[in-house]
């Protein structure tokens, strides 16, 4: 079985607000997740990821801030950067500022400077 990861996902607005959050689902699909996997040929990823379940929890309030965190079995803090198919929902929905935990710590990016193809390279 493939090992499983728990994933949350906060949208803040610009005053920092916190606006949204969810976590990651194994076996709830949903219409957008497809959409936007299909968009990077990613077809078999249509399960709900923390990222757009969070972005469609915040409906129509502009997200200013997205923060991702993934979490291993013990609670450590694990490399949580959106993979292609969440990257392709934060541009489209325009998120400017982008949040991830990594084993040494925060890292903060901005919507300009996530590359798709080099993230793809990764997965
Ligand atoms: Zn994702």
């Amino acid at each position: 079985m493939k090992q499983r990861y728990t994933i949350v996902a906060h949208c803040y607005d610009k005053r920092g607000i916190l606006i949204s959050s969810a976590t990651n689902n194994y076996d709830k699909s949903h219409p957008l997740q497809k959409y936007f996997a299909e968009r990077v040929g990613h077809n078999e990823k249509i399960y709900l990821h923390a990222e757009i379940a969070a972005i469609l929890r915040a409906k129509d309030k502009q997200i200013h801030r997205i923060c991702i965190y993934r979490y291993g079995a013990n609670g450590e803090a694990l490399l949580a950067k959106p993979c292609p198919v969440c990257i392709e929902a934060i541009r489209a929905f325009n998120i400017p500022t982008i949040t991830w935990s990594t084993k040494e710590g925060m890292v903060t990016c901005s919507l300009d400077s996530l590359n798709t193809s080099k993230q793809l390279n990764l997965l």
